[in-house]
């Protein structure tokens, strides 16, 4: 088991991550933004291997699909003793990662950000048996529409996804406010030295020096490239600007 608890007094926000392969974890996290606030104890990360509540000879984990077909499925008395082994009186999300979950996206980010830090199931092989996601009430969450050979990477987004909004992680405080999803709109295009690059000019507006214009600007930038690139995302903001009630989704961003 691969555990890697910053210690400190209080409790930071905690990712605890079950896999059968802890050794991925911190991988991408242990550097830069994540890996600094991780080695500053601003969020702790536990990777516990499934494998270690394994309870035959040969610490097996998996069986071949009732019904029959191809693969194998990661048991639900394995599993189930992994998670119950983690919590003990814990009240925290759990989640499954799983191309079958609700897409990931930055509204239930932040609300991941904002409590004690979730509770993480990888799977592995055709999935898990369907009676652990029901009896330990796992929430399936995708992070897109393709199939991954297991759930670490994707642990691994969620989780770089929320560190960053914890508290002191980002360098200024401006950065996570005004990124694409924050206000249900793609971020603006971004420009910076030198002036002139392969004969492209930063657009004048930018260096102007005049902010309201800057930032209306920006704003129609933004507005250009939602509509283009994600009319799903175009129509939910139109509605809210015409004051048209959307359904109530929490994983909307
Ligand atoms: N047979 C499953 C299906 O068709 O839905 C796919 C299993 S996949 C090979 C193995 C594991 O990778 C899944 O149990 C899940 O944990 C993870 N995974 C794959 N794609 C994912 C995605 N798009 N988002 C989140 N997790 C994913």
């Amino acid at each position: 088991m691969a555990k890697l608890i910053a210690m400190t007094n209080s409790s930071p926000w905690r990712a605890t991550v079950l896999t059968l392969f802890p050794e991925m974890f911190p991988g991408p996290l242990g550097v830069s933004l994540a890996g600094r606030a991780l080695a500053a104890g601003l969020w702790e990360l536990e990777a516990r291997d499934i494998r270690a509540s394994a309870t035959d000879r040969h610490r097996s984990v998996d069986d071949t699909p009732a019904g029959g077909g191809p693969g194998m499925v990661l048991r639900a008395d394995v599993l189930a003793a992994a998670i119950d082994a983690t919590e003990v009186g814990e009240v925290r999300p759990r989640l499954l990662m799983s191309p079958r979950g609700r897409p990931l996206t930055q509204a239930r980010v932040v609300e991941l950000a904002k409590g004690p830090g979730p509770l993480i199931v990888c799977g592995r092989f055709e999935g898990i048996d369907q009676r652990v996601i029901d009896a330990r009430g796992l929430e399936e969450v995708s992070i897109g529409d393709y199939v991954l050979s297991g759930g670490e990477i994707a642990a691994l987004a969620l989780i770089d996804a929320c560190v960053r909004l914890l508290p002191g992680v980002m360098g200024k405080e401006a950065s996570g406010t005004e990124e694409s999803f924050s206000d249900g709109l793609l971020e603006y295009p971004q420009y910076t030295r030198p002036q002139l690059f392969e004969g492209s000019p930063i657009p004048e507006i930018l260096t102007s020096g005049d902010h309201a214009k800057v930032a209306a600007w920006r704003r129609a930038e933004s507005e250009a490239l939602t509509a283009a690139r994600r009319p799903d995302l175009w129509e939910k903001a139109a509605n809210r600007a015409s004051g048209q009630k959307t359904p109530k989704n929490t994983t909307d961003g």
